[in-house]
């Protein structure tokens, strides 16, 4: 068993001017107050919604304020911030960014302590151990572990010469001005969800259990950061009902729930809010009061100047590469309306107002086309998108663009190719389509009204991803399918909407606007 042990000294001026007069320094009074700023979820550095919702330079702000008041203030991360972002396919320096921004950002920021997030693991292992060599800021892994070539072991930050192992438990020995010392224990739970080759997990429940009855003598309470579902973090709580809090993520809407006397707190995706949870234990007493709330982080919150610097540098690079592909990235696109619903557990099984959107956009940069085809795992923004919407945001929404491509196919061919869609339920090759309709109680595919005829030829448009064969269970539909009629030819000139699927929506909206 390993155990990080943090010392945290404040230095009491107050203390040490009373010595030398006649003053008396306080007494511990066995009464001690510890603050977390929490976010969770974030995948953008800068302020989203045309400036006026989150950014990392808000969340600092935030901490500064509450670590003035109080110097037992942490700034906490519950998962999910190297990815998915739109930075992980451009370039710095030669290399994919691959969240070397959002690293850079939470350090300056002032973050504290991390637990990995599903999204984590999105990149290679090699880019990961990058970016946790890069941080200045720990993390607590109580579940997941390193799968080294077959070899489970704690990831571990290198820096230098030194080699940290994450601790499977966060010890914070904490001191306030009167002197009053309490221990603080810290599990680290993530959900079994990322298959990374690289990654090895342990059940969050059970290791939980197991860590929380060795810590609970020692500490005076014990919380958990967690990024998993909001019924695993119930299951939690009851089954733990002696944790003080659970500062969890993943789900990217704020949830509240108090479970027997354990509190959950899950702040909004992308810092549109942060959760304020104070710790208020009497040690005398043996008594942890909980005091929770959610701050939304909007334009009545200054933006940090240095973190915001880091900021600005971050998107100067951004933008630079939009520019090179033809984005004005900060120019809206749509000013008010319906918030655009991209969350990954929403689009990758249902139609959501998003995916109908792209599917007609594509629709009307060929007007020809009798059907239009997306795979909902082109969506990886993985949040919402509130108004006023930029370029930027469209962009984000499909990090990876990619042409439009038309071909005549036969009616069997298109069929095969919905069914296989629809099997895809709740994965990236969940087909989006448009208009084309599928009628449950007659199994059948139709088409203004009418079946779709297998022997028919029809005009299809989908991505050029989607017609190259790499698409889970879709490696039928490419171009050398005998089914393919006709295969029309690319349109490269970003002139053409049908150039990237991405400029197609932008010229749609800016249409609609
Ligand atoms: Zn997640």
């Amino acid at each position: 068993m390993r155990m990080y042990i943090r010392f945290i000294y404040l230095i009491f001026f107050i203390t040490a001017s009373s010595c030398s007069s006649t003053r008396v320094a306080k007494k511990d009074d066995s009464k001690i107050e510890v603050v977390f700023v929490q976010v969770n979820d974030v995948y953008e550095i800068a302020p989203i919604a045309g400036g006026k919702e989150g950014g990392m330079a808000r969340v600092a702000t935030i901490k500064k304020e509450y670590l003035r008041k109080n110097p037992n203030t942490f700034l906490i991360m519950a998962g999910d911030f190297v990815s998915p972002s739109v930075y992980n396919s451009l370039q710095y320096m030669g290399q994919r960014i691959r969240g070397k921004q959002m690293i850079e950002v939470m350090t300056v920021a002032g973050t504290n302590l991390v637990v990995f997030g599903n999204h984590e693991f999105d990149i290679t292992e090699n880019e990961l151990q990058d970016r946790i060599n890069e941080s200045q800021f720990d993390w607590v892994s109580s579940n997941t572990f390193h799968n080294k070539n077959g070899k489970i072991i704690p990831f571990e930050k290198r820096q230098g010469t030194n080699v940290l192992p994450f601790p499977d438990r966060y010890i914070m020995r904490l001191r306030d001005a009167d002197g009053t010392t309490v221990n603080i224990g810290v599990i680290g739970l993530t959900l079994p969800f990322n298959k990374a080759e690289y990654v090895s997990y342990t059940d969050p429940l059970q290791t939980a259990k197991t860590i929380y009855t060795q810590l609970k003598d020692s500490c005076d309470a014990v919380i958990a950061i967690t990024h998993q579902q909001m019924e695993e973090d119930i299951k939690l709580a009851q089954e733990i009902p002696g944790l003080a809090a659970i500062l969890g993520g993943h789900e990217h809407d704020m949830r509240y729930q108090k479970v027997g006397n354990v509190f959950i707190t899950k702040a909004d995706a992308n810092a549109r809010s942060a959760y304020i949870v104070k710790l208020n234990i009497n040690k005398k007493r043996k008594e942890t009061k909980v005091i929770t709330s959610l701050k939304y982080i909007n334009e009545t919150i200054a933006l940090d100047s240095t973190t915001n610097e880091y900021v600005g540098k971050w998107t100067k690079i951004a933008d630079d590469n939009y520019a090179s592909l033809g984005f004005d990235a900060r120019k809206v696109v749509q000013s008010s309306g319906e918030t655009l619903d991209g969350r990954e557990k929403e689009v990758r099984s249902k139609f959501t107002n998003l995916s109908k959107l792209i599917v007609e956009a594509i629709a009307d940069a060929c007007p020809q086309a009798d059907v239009v085809l997306i795979n909902a795992g082109s969506i990886r923004v993985d949040d919402f998108l509130p108004t006023p919407i930029t370029q930027y945001d469209i962009i984000r929404a499909l990090p990876f663009g990619g042409g439009i491509f038309e071909a005549d196919m036969k009616g069997r061919l298109l069929i095969k190719t919905l069914e296989a869609g629809k099997k895809n339920l709740g994965i990236g090759g969940f087909l989006i389509y448009h208009p084309a309709q599928y009628n449950a109680n007659k199994n059948e595919w139709t088409l203004n009204g009418k079946p779709i005829d297998s022997a028919k030829t029809y005009r299809v448009a989908l991505t050029d991803f989607l017609f190259s064969g790499k698409e889970a269970n879709l490696d039928f539909l490419n171009k050398n399918n005998p089914d393919i009629v006709k295969a029309y030819e690319a349109e490269t000139s970003p002139k053409s909407p049908k150039s990237d699927v991405r400029l197609a929506i932008i010229r749609y909206m800016e249409k609609k606007k």
